[in-house]
């Protein structure tokens, strides 16, 4: 199985120049190509292959006075730019087929994008140095955070520059062969809400953590901070700046609470079910910025990869299976429900269910796993009074109304 591993790059002062300058050629050369092949679309002409654009745009450009600038960087950096195209038209031509959904032509490149990136091949002779360092070649020796170690040899390495002016060494890997968890027989089924980040069928309610909160709080405070500035201003740079920094903090803490939260699930139970929430769909409804907040679709992916590494099971059921209306204790189905209709009593049996619960096991039991419904139940179930009186509070709680032996 392959996965993306991302180290935190350091590169001095004089790497970030060279990077800099790796940044633009293969922008300027991505951008030559995507121009002589739209140029071509219009015309109506045959669409130039790879292999004479690297020659034309590449090899001949670097002999005119206009592009003798890239030949400082390497060659392989171009390549690869060339193939980032040839990507980027595949995507495209499989849309308008129907193999993929459907996207734009490809876009020029601006040295204002949010994220620049040049890829390293084998062939870059790009090499990890005795002293834990990255050589790139034209660029040097780059200090590297090492957070975690690489399971093998990458073979491919993209150095990444992002919003807030961080670099990254990104490498695909294939992980070891087995790293199957032992069994279990616990199960699970995930309900993805709004007035929580995750539901889980045995009744857990989970909220973002506290550093992902603070984080978000930060971010708007750099926001509303921002608007405040003069358009054009130093000032508003700055500001500017803080922001980027702001909204990678709040990315790297929601990574880190997805990774955590994935993990544990997965480590506890032998399966997981999740609803196929249409992202796409809610986004464009007045949902649309909690679904996005609460990043969903990669907390998901991170269940699926895990899953797969650990030897789990994953399930993802229909997206149009009535969670939220069918009662999980005794399967009466009731209309559909506004969303403020926390709880409710079941026409059928007379349970009363927490809403959020009752969906996550209807995601389990859906997915055919065996869970129980006990998890849903909002107060329960009365029982015949006792000698010593024992009360219940309305949450569950027992309390104590007489003490035996006073
Ligand atoms: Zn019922």
């Amino acid at each position: 199985m392959q996965l993306r591993y991302s180290f935190r790059l350091y590169p001095n002062g004089p790497q970030r120049s060279a990077l800099a300058q790796a940044f633009g050629c293969a922008r300027v050369v991505y951008n030559d190509a995507l121009r002589a092949r739209e140029t071509a679309r219009a015309a109506g002409e045959a669409f130039p292959k790879t292999g004479e654009l690297s020659k034309l745009l590449i090899t001949e450009a670097k002999k005119t006075d206009e592009r003798a600038w890239l030949g400082d960087v390497s060659a392989v950096v171009l390549q690869q730019s060339l193939r980032d195209l040839d990507t980027a038209y595949r995507n495209f031509f499989d849309g308008l087929g129907g193999r993929r959904p459907r996207m734009g032509t490809p876009r020029f490149k601006s040295r204002k994008d949010n994220r620049q990136a040049v890829r390293f091949t084998a062939n870059a002779r790009w090499k990890i140095t005795a002293g834990g360092a990255l050589s790139f070649p034209k660029i040097g020796d780059v200090r590297v955070k090492w957070s975690r170690s690489l399971p093998s040899v990458p073979s491919t390495v993209t150095v990444v520059k992002d919003a807030a002016g961080r670099y990254f060494a990104s490498f695909v890997v294939e992980t070891a062969p087995d790293e199957t968890l032992p069994g279990t027989d616990a199960v699970v089924g995930i309900d993805l809400g709004l007035t929580h980040f995750a539901i889980l069928s045995d009744g857990t309610k989970i909220d973002a953590p506290r550093f992902l909160r603070r984080a978000e709080k930060k971010l708007k405070k750099a926001q509303r901070n921002l608007s405040r500035k003069a358009k054009g201003s130093n000032n508003r740079d700055k500001a500017r700046i803080k922001v980027a920094r702001a909204h990678a903090r709040v990315a790297d803490a929601r990574r880190e609470f997805h990774h955590q939260l994935s993990t544990k699930v997965i480590r506890e139970n032998q399966a997981v079910a999740v609803e196929d929430l249409a992202v796409k769909g809610l986004a464009r409804t007045r949902l649309a910025k909690s679904v996005h907040d609460a990043g969903w679709a990669s907390f998901v992916a991170m269940l699926e990869y895990k899953a797969a590494l650990y030897g789990r099971t994953f399930i993802r059921i229909g997206r149009f299976e009535p969670t939220s209306q069918v009662c999980c204790a005794c399967g009466t189905k009731d209309g559909p429900r506004p969303l403020h209709v926390r709880v409710w009593e079941c026409r059928g049996c007379g349970t009363v269910l927490d809403r959020d619960i009752n969906a996550a096991v209807n995601v389990a039991k859906a997915a055919g796993l065996a869970v129980s419904a006990c998890g849903a139940r909002v107060r329960p179930v009365r029982v015949p009074a006792q000698r010593v009186e024992a009360g219940t509070h309305r949450d569950g709680r027992p309390t104590v109304v007489g003490i035996p032996g006073l």
